[in-house]
């Protein structure tokens, strides 16, 4: 049954719940936009997020790998930025999960396929998350090639691995946007 509910009130934003989200909740850290929850989900949702909070941002991305692709370090610290997106994206979706017991899923968000993984896994190195176009991730691409080439950096040792990885997962993005080329 729908509560009566105040003219230009929202409804709960939790899967199911038909109470009034008279509660603001932040989606990210940008503060810019905010899910409404009832009371009772909007201390969960809370309770949830404390445990990243108390993280410092490696201590954050270091969960993220672990969240996302296992233990495997295959990309370098300091792209956490995209990665972060990436790991609430997975968290509101592990929350929704528990909370509606039945793995069911009523909004635009899904858990992650394998092949969506590894294209975000290659988005987190480019510093960037799904959904991106492939000429967005060509431009990315040429602006980290200048910013972590060899030559612009004093023949660096770590910037040469830095470039490795970028464009390995470079090469994976291209396969997976444009698998007839080459
Ligand atoms: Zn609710």
């Amino acid at each position: 049954m729908t509560p009566s509910l105040r003219p230009g009130q929202k409804i709960c934003d939790h899967a199911g719940c038909r109470k009034a989200g008279e509660h603001r909740a932040p989606k990210d850290k940008s503060l810019s936009d905010y899910y409404w929850f009832c009371a009772d989900h909007a201390r969960a949702y809370n309770q949830k997020w404390d445990f990243y909070q108390g993280l410092t941002d490696y201590e954050m991305e270091k969960e993220i790998r672990r969240s996302l692709i296992g233990d495997r370090p295959s990309w370098p610290l300091g792209s956490w930025q995209a990665a972060e997106r990436l790991l609430r994206r997975k968290a509101w979706q592990d929350w929704r999960e528990d909370s509606t017991g039945d793995g069911g899923y009523s909004g635009p968000e899904r858990p992650m396929t394998a092949a969506e993984r590894v294209e975000a896994e290659a988005l987190a190195v480019l510093e960037l998350a799904p959904p991106v176009t492939f000429a967005f991730i060509r431009a990315r691409y040429k602006e980290l090639v200048k910013k972590h080439h060899p030559d612009t950096n004093g023949g660096s040792r770590e910037a040469e691995e830095r470039l490795k990885i970028i464009n390995q997962a470079y090469t994976t993005l291209k396969t997976i946007h444009l698998p007839q080329t080459d």
